[in-house]
C-alpha cells in the first residue's frame, strides 16, 4: 500500500505509523466530565467504508497526516497534513528564503 505524503510524494505503508482514528472529539483538557473522557478512550466506530484515520510519516519527513482509507479495500480516498495547510504554506516559505549572508558581506 502506497500513502502519498504531501510533503514527500508517494512512500511505502512501512514508512508511516498508524496514529488513531481521526473520527474522535478529545475533551478539552480541563474536562472532568468522565463520561466524555470514557467514550474518548474507550469507544470505537467500525466503520465498513471510508475511515479517517492519522498516520504519521514517521520513516520520512515526521508530519501527521489525515487519511481517509477504506476499511473494505484499503484504497485510501484522501490524504492531507492533519493541522491544515497554514503550516504547509509557511514551511514552504521558510525554504524560499534567501541563504544566510556570508561573514564578509555583513562588514
Ligand atoms: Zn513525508
Amino acid at each position: 500500500m502506497l500513502i502519498n505524503c504531501p510533503y514527500c510524494g508517494p512512500r511505502d505503508l512501512s514508512e508511516f505509523t498508524y496514529r488513531g482514528d481521526a473520527n474522535r472529539t478529545r475533551p478539552a483538557d480541563t474536562s472532568t466530565d468522565q463520561a466524555a473522557w470514557n467514550a474518548y478512550v474507550y469507544e470505537r466506530v467500525n466503520t465498513a467504508g471510508d475511515h479517517p484515520e492519522y498516520w504519521q510519516h514517521s520513516g520520512g519527513c515526521r508530519s501527521h497526516i489525515l487519511v481517509m482509507r477504506s476499511t473494505l479495500t484499503h484504497e485510501i480516498a484522501s490524504v492531507s497534513l492533519a493541522r491544515g495547510q497554514k503550516k504547509a504554506s509557511a514551511r514552504r516559505q521558510q525554504k524560499k528564503r534567501p541563504a544566510r549572508r556570508r561573514q564578509e558581506d555583513r562588514t
